[in-house]
C-alpha cells in the first residue's frame, strides 16, 4: 500500500508561497516517493531542449514543471478561498481526514 503525504494529496489546490511562482495557483499533479516535492500544474514550467531522433520524437522545446519543494507550498480551503494551515482529524469510524485549521471544513 502506497503511504500518503499527510499534507498534501493530489488535485489539491495550493498556492507557491516564494520563488518565480510566487503568489501562483495550480492543481498538484503529481507527489514524489519521498514526499518532499510535488508537481504543480503549470507552475515551475522549465523549457526543455529535446533531440529529435530519441524514442522518434520531434526535436524542439518541451515545457515541463519541475517539482516544487512541498515546504514552499500552502493548501487552500474552498471555503477560505484562501490559503491555510492543513489540521488532521479522527472520525467516529477511525478514517483520518484533513481540515482546514481556519474554518474545520473537511479538504478532501
Ligand atoms: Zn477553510
Amino acid at each position: 500500500m502506497v503511504k500518503k503525504h499527510p499534507i498534501l494529496k493530489k488535485n489539491d489546490k495550493v498556492i507557491v508561497l516564494s520563488g518565480k511562482d510566487k503568489g501562483k495557483i495550480g492543481a498538484v499533479l503529481k507527489i514524489d516517493s519521498e514526499k518532499t516535492r510535488a508537481i504543480v500544474e503549470k507552475l515551475n514550467v522549465v523549457k526543455r531542449h529535446s533531440k529529435a531522433g530519441a524514442k522518434g520524437a520531434k526535436g524542439g522545446i518541451i515545457e515541463k514543471e519541475s517539482p516544487l519543494p512541498i515546504s514552499n507550498l500552502m493548501v487552500i480551503c474552498n471555503k477560505c478561498a484562501a490559503p491555510t494551515r492543513v489540521g488532521k482529524r479522527i472520525l467516529e469510524d477511525g478514517s483520518k481526514v484533513r481540515t482546514c485549521k481556519k474554518c474545520g471544513e473537511l479538504l478532501n
